[in-house]
């Protein structure tokens, strides 16, 4: 069995006092397309965001600790996804200029992103490429008095609401260079994206030949694929924490049903079926809170060298989520059908988990290619 250290289970505790406070107000939260005052004040009050910043720049640690972030989005997400991806989100949306900015601009920044006094985010998707970010065809270009950032964003979390983008672009044919562009740039018009089944505060940006200074480059100029994929590296892990804190959610909301409601003279828990299907969420949750747990410590050291177990924690968990939350309603019948039941809502809440920073089958695909150059 895998053992937090102490440090992570206070800092565990502390989610977890946070995501309680939410909790009574976690439906209205997820529903929401906009930032939740209530739930940004709490997680503001909780410090947690400080765990997503170095410390030189006003957070926790001198480098950033995938485990303590794992085990964070677990309790928020056990309660609300819109508060676990206002968390997330400030370490994924500034990361890049944590690693890749010059001195000014990140102190320009990243002690109000750890205060989360400024929102971050990333904008890498365009409405013609999603997986495939290679093919990206936002341009960056130096010009007279700064550098230009030309295309269109698509399903930006935090558009609309963020304070700036660390935004991935072309340059010079075969390059790809990263920029920091604050929100109220001339040229950049946030419009509200799509209303998904699982309400998330979601922007398209239209960078209109937007003008920065040089000095919001991030990373080397052409060469910033590589900051690109160390960003989602550092996160990818994290997202199973998310999922096992949104399948414990779903499986504790089944147990209360299935000890509680009587059919045929008992409590449903007792019928075979019933009290296999719970008790098979349950050996799926520690499986992939365990595997979730050890990808993330492994990823402390070096995110990249590790990006294999990384993805094979965020497919299990992911995937496993998926699994749970739908035995979860199946177990409380027409109940789990009924709108605005907290089933419900985790039901929706679990499906973005398995397309987003990698859909399962496009980490399968390069985890197959690993497996084919004889990687175990
Ligand atoms: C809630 C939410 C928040 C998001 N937030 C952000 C954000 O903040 N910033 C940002 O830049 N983007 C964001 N996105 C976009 C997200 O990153 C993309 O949805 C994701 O990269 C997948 O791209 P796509 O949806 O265009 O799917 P596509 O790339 O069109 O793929 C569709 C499906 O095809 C399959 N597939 C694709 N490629 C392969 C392959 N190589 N091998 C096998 N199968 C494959 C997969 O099943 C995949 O689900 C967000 C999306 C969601 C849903």
């Amino acid at each position: 069995m895998f053992e937090l250290s102490p440090r992570h289970r206070k800092v565990r505790e502390a989610a977890r006092q946070v995501a309680a406070q939410v909790d009574a107000f976690a439906a209205e939260a997820d529903e929401s397309t906009e930032v939740h005052a209530g739930t940004l004040a709490a997680l503001r009050a909780s410090g947690l965001a400080r765990h997503v910043v170095p410390a030189a720049y006003g957070g926790e640690s001198e480098m950033l600790d995938p485990l303590t972030i794992t085990v964070v989005r677990e309790a928020l997400m056990y309660s609300s996804a819109h508060l676990d991806s206002l968390f997330a989100m400030q370490g994924i949306g500034s990361y890049p200029l944590a690693v890749g900015g010059g001195d000014a601009l990140r102190r320009s920044w990243l002690p109000r992103v750890a205060a989360l006094e400024a929102i971050a985010g990333l904008a890498l998707t365009e409405p013609d490429v999603g997986s495939d970010l290679r093919a990206v065809a936002t341009t960056v270009e130096s010009v007279a008095g700064g550098v230009r950032v030309h295309g269109r964003k698509s399903f930006i979390t935090n558009g609309g609401a963020a304070d700036f983008y660390c935004v991935l672009g072309r340059e010079g044919g075969d390059g790809y260079s990263m920029v920091l562009v604050p929100a109220d740039a001339p040229g950049l018009t946030v419009t509200p994206g799509s209303g998904l089944i699982a309400p998330h505060i979601l922007g398209e940006l239209d960078f209109d030949g937007v003008v920065v200074p040089e000095e919001n480059r991030l990373g080397v100029p052409r060469e910033a694929f590589s900051l690109m994929l160390r960003t989602l590296a550092v996160f990818r892990v994290s997202v199973a924490g998310a999922a096992v804190g949104l399948a414990q959610a779903a499986l504790d909301e089944a147990l209360r049903h299935v000890t509680t409601r009587e059919q045929f003279g008992r409590p449903l828990i007792h019928l075979g079926a019933v009290a296999q299907n719970v008790a098979l969420s349950w050996t799926e949750v520690e499986a992939a809170r365990a595997l979730a747990y050890r990808a993330a410590a492994l990823a402390g050291a070096d995110p990249l060298a590790r990006l294999d177990m990384s993805s094979i924690a965020k497919v299990a968990a992911t995937e496993a989520a998926g699994r749970v939350v739908d035995r979860s309603l199946q177990v409380m019948g027409r109940f789990g059908l009924v709108r605005g039941a907290k089933i419900e809502r985790l039901y929706r809440n679990a499906r973005p988990l398995r397309v987003y920073e990698g859909a399962t089958e496009v980490l399968l695909d390069s985890l197959a290619r690993r497996l084919a150059k004889g990687v175990s």
